[in-house]
């Protein structure tokens, strides 16, 4: 007997099919003997059409209240728990649903990103002793202990309440259920010669999710290393009745680097188009100035990420060029604009029509010119750069948005990703 957390996302549960669809696959698991917490997301849309009506209904931006916001976007979790609960128990499974503060899954107070403090796994493990209980837990909400109000995790939460729910049961596993059949070498969906990994290792995981892979939200890959809990990735659109519960489905474990026998140098490739681009122009070439200028962005909680600074021609004045989150792009620019006196720059260039384009693999600590070979590639193409970063096993690239897709396959093909045609 295994003790297991199913986690099912949007598209899984998009409709009552597919929530009966997803009662058959934990049925499948009960009957094998396993001890079960199912963690839901809310159905496919319904967290944006929340999310649209709360902008709808305030028209004067600077009132805006996150607690209310919380206690509307965390109700699309509540109805699919239900649901999911309703179809197994006409499956006559027996099957309890649960929401965030009845659990509870304590949660800091930052409402919209609150981060998980403590799952409370003990009453759930005793239910599943006493009654044999499946539980069904909306995801994606918690509970601030100190004012006693419901919060959310951000966007794609409820990954990551599904690995802290497996980390306070010692869950075996953590399954996380959605329409893919497991973390590809690129999103599948833009590059269809993308090729499916049998494992990817945490670290590797966590860069791919950071950099715009969406299939896992970065907390939850961060839950999962700290942990140690694993996380297998696969698809709910499997037919239920196909799969052997004690076989080995296609899917990708997300596991620790010591499990990855065969290590490429490059193992994925993520793009993100939600950047902008800020260039101060002419500030002066002294120091103090980076200070000035990034002080009060952090100051702002504004994420400043790819920063390439000129070396200056005329020893007086340089180009300072960042990145930003498109979401932050207006209010980026106006603490600039705002500490203008103390930065002291001629001008503010800026562009939200940027993408970057991310390397990963763990392999590139061990392999020299890595990005060289793509810098090559792309400008064979006509791609032009307009940013680089590297680290120590990821490199990004700054480019127009427009060629997102075309430098995605070109890197794609150039590190022998491609699947054979
Ligand atoms: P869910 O609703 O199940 O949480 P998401 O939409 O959040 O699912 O994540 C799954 C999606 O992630 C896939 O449909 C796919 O388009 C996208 N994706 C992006 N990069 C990758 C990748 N490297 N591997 C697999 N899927 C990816
Ligand atoms: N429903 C939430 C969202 O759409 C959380 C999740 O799906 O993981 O972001
Ligand atoms: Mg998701």
């Amino acid at each position: 007997m295994s003790r297991l957390v199913m986690k099912f996302g949007g598209t899984s549960v998009a409709d009552i099919d597919r929530i009966r669809n997803v009662a058959l696959h934990v049925k499948r698991e009960v009957d094998a003997g396993h001890e079960i917490a199912v963690v839901v997301s809310a159905m496919s849309g319904a967290t944006d059409q929340l999310v649209r009506w709360c902008e709808q209904s305030l028209k004067r931006r600077h009132l805006f209240d996150a607690r209310e916001y919380d206690a509307v976007v965390a109700s699309g979790e509540q109805v699919t728990a239900g649901l999911l609960a309703i179809a197994l128990q006409d499956l006559d499974v027996n099957a309890r649903s649960w929401q965030g503060w009845q659990l509870p899954i304590e949660t800091s107070g930052a409402h919209g990103s609150a981060r998980i403090l403590d799952v409370d796994g003990e009453s759930l493990v005793r239910r599943f002793k006493e009654r044999g209980e499946v539980a069904v837990i909306a995801g994606f909400q918690g509970l601030n202990p100190e004012t006693g109000r419901i919060t959310t995790l951000g966007r794609g939460g409820s990954d990551t309440s599904a690995v802290a729910i497996a980390a306070a049961i010692c869950a075996d596993r953590c399954d996380i259920y959605t329409d893919v059949d497991g973390v590809y070498t690129t999103d599948p969906r833009v590059v269809p010669r993308a090729k499916r990994l049998e494992r990817i290792a945490f670290e590797e995981m966590l860069e791919l999710a950071s950099l715009g892979a969406k299939v896992m939200q970065v907390r939850s890959v961060e839950l999962g290393m700290v942990h140690n809990v694993r996380i297998f990735v696969r698809s709910s659109f499997d037919p239920p009745d196909k799969i052997d519960p004690h076989g080995n489905p296609p899917g990708t474990l997300i596991c620790d680097e010591g499990e990855i026998m065969e290590q490429q140098t490059v193992t994925g490739i993520a793009f993100s188009r939600d950047e902008a681009q800020i260039s101060v122009r002419q500030v002066l070439d002294k120091p103090g100035v980076a200070a000035a200028l990034f002080g009060p962005l952090a100051e702002a909680n504004i994420n400043v990420d790819m920063i390439v600074q000129n070396v200056s021609s005329d020893g007086k004045t340089t180009d300072i060029t960042f990145t930003v989150p498109a979401a932050d792009y207006q209010r980026a620019l106006d603490v600039i604009a705002n500490a203008k006196r103390e930065i002291g720059y001629a001008r503010l260039d800026g562009a939200t029509d940027v993408a970057k384009i991310s390397v990963i693999g763990i392999g590139m600590r061990s392999h020299a010119g890595v990005a060289a070979q793509a810098f090559k590639a792309l400008a064979e193409r006509s791609i032009n750069i307009r940013a680089i970063t590297t680290s120590e096993i990821k490199f990004s690239l700054l480019i127009d948005a427009a060629f997102t897709e075309l430098a995605v396959r070109t890197l794609h093909s150039l590190y022998g990703l491609d699947k054979a045609a």
